[in-house]
């Protein structure tokens, strides 16, 4: 039987930081991936000669400093992780339909106050209270300093508060308020339904900066990898577990892969899904209450995706963005809403990569979207969906051409749509129960599933839960994996290896 110190299960990004941080803590690790391939959602995908992106776009924090660039910085992969950052005053813009006007959205807190006064100078009170209050959440919240070794911070008022709630108690303009939200797509919760607290923390980032990385996703996967030829860490792509087994004193000895291997470690640390954990754990050992609260844990929006390239000689000199979120309806609830019946956001992103040799742009079209919408397929698989699952992707993509030849026009000539997925292609590809985006919606006052459970050396982290995206799935496996190796040995490992 082989024998580890740890097995991480799932190889996204939060498999493969935990995977990296337990071996350069020393660690013997085995990580365990579903797919035949590491890197879950930021592994990129390739048709007909583009590279396209499926859950990496673009992050913040990258700036010297930043949460992101510390995290790189101990795992010892920040030169391996070039950044792209976006012009600093020409990051990204919301257009708001209602009033065909577009809002520009700079980084940088002070840019960005002074961008939002110019639109909206009677609400500048409403603007600097508001930035001061995101500021104020982010410096009370230790996980957001890798120096803090705190694994239960307490919970801030603002953890109490939607952030609709907060807006509206700030503000009554509501083309501000959709403005201020616009990174709601960014973690997929509406704004009645997210606290303040997360809202600011999942923010903060692209407030500070906002980067690509070189070759997107893969970016990311090429540096763990390059990282793990050092270490001792065992990829298994192809392998999941099948039952854990000799559990004596409230401990798990081993566990039965797919392929019959017995493998027995000291820790078995779970990145995926929380739904999908439940699958995996001895239902004796768990209370009832325990698996109704997680089975009770509600989806985050998904994205019905649209990968297209654009010829160069047709782009839009107006929209020189790298993110142009388009809303037709300025309440952002109703954007994020399953049961909204009218005409859907898009989020457009354009690649900063180009190909010297390809005058074809990259572009991404992210559109809302729930497991509601495609209920009907829910049981058929990839690649042997019905017609009429089929007859839906098409009109999908019909319909997001017009939307956004509506904004750009000059896209009518240039503009090829090459593959699309729905919530259920995410469904399939990335081997989670619902599609979602974001994994579990992080809604007000609910306690995600993080750390260790109630066999004592069983593990959860991944983006369900501290906070989504590439920075909080992420801190999800350094809060979980530091409480592993301990606090003395985490706190000299931080100092070897965080730069100033
Ligand atoms: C369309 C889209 C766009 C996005 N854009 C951005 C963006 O621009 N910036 C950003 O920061 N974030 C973005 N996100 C969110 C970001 O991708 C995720 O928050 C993050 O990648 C999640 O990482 P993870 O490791 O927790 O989960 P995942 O990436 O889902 O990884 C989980 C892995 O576990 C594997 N697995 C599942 N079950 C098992 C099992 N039983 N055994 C073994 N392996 C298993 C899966 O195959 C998968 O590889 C986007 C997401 C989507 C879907």
């Amino acid at each position: 039987m082989k024998k580890y110190d740890d097995v991480i299960i799932g190889s996204g990004i939060s498999g493969l930081t935990m995977s990296l941080f337990l071996a350069l803590n020393g660690r013997k690790v085995m990580l365990l991936e579903k797919a035949p391939h590491i890197g879950g959602s930021v592994a990129r995908f390739h048709r007909r000669g583009f590279s396209f992106d499926v859950g990496f776009h673009f992050t913040g924090g990258l700036q010297r400093g930043g949460m992101l660039y510390n995290m790189l910085s101990v795992l010892g992969i920040l030169e391996l992780v070039p950044p792209i950052f976006f012009p600093e005053d020409a990051a990204g813009c919301v257009f708001l339909e209602s009033v065909n006007q577009r809002f520009d959205h700079p980084y940088g807190i002070e840019k960005i106050k002074d961008k939002f006064k110019g639109y909206f100078p009677k609400e500048a009170k409403a603007i600097d209270k508001y930035f001061d209050m995101v500021q104020s959440v982010c410096k009370r919240t230790p996980s957001l300093n890798l120096h803090t070794y705190t694994f239960a911070p307490p919970r801030l008022e603002e953890d109490f508060i939607s952030l609709d709630e907060v807006l509206r108690g700030l503000t009554s303009n509501q083309l501000l308020r959709a403005v201020l939200s616009v990174y709601s797509m960014c973690y997929g919760v509406k704004p009645s339904e997210i606290s303040f607290a997360n809202h600011s923390r999942m923010c903060i980032g692209l407030y500070e900066s906002i980067a690509f990385v070189k070759e997107g996703g893969n970016g990311f996967i090429k540096a763990f990898e390059t990282k793990f030829k050092d270490l001792d860490v065992e990829i298994c792509c192809g392998r999941y577990i099948e039952e854990l087994t000799n559990i004596n004193d409230n401990k798990v000895g081993c566990c039965i892969l797919n392929t019959g291997e017995e493998i027995s470690a000291d820790n078995f640390i779970f990145t995926i899904h929380p739904k999908e954990i439940l699958k995996i754990l001895p239902k004796k050992h768990f209370s009832k209450a325990f698996f109704n609260r997680v089975s009770s844990f509600e989806p985050s929006a998904g994205f019905f995706a649209a990968f297209a390239t654009l010829d160069t000689a047709y782009e839009d000199p107006r929209f020189d963005l790298p993110i142009v979120s388009i809303f037709p309806n300025n309440d952002v609830n109703k954007l994020l809403d399953p049961n909204y019946m009218g005409k859907p956001g898009l989020v457009v992103l354009k690649s900063m990569e180009h190909d010297g040799n390809s005058k074809r742009r990259i572009i991404h079209i992210l559109q809302p979207s729930f497991t509601e919408h495609v209920s009907a397929w829910s049981a058929s698989k990839t690649g042997r969906r019905p017609q009429g699952y089929k007859d839906y992707k098409q009109d999908k993509v019909e319909k997001i051409k017009e939307h956004i030849f509506k904004i750009f026009p000059s896209y009518k000539k240039g503009f090829e749509v090459i593959e699309a997925g729905s919530v259920l292609t995410f469904k399939d590809y990335l081997n989670s129960p619902d599609g979602a985006a974001y994994g579990v919606k992080q809604i007000m006052g609910q306690f995600n599933l993080l750390g260790r459970l109630s066999l004592r050396n069983l593990y959860a982290a991944g983006q369900s839960s501290v906070l989504p995206g590439i920075i909080g799935a992420m801190m999800s496996s350094i809060v979980v994996g530091r409480s592993v190796v301990g606090k003395n040995q985490y706190q000299s490992f931080l100092s070897r290896n965080l730069c100033d």
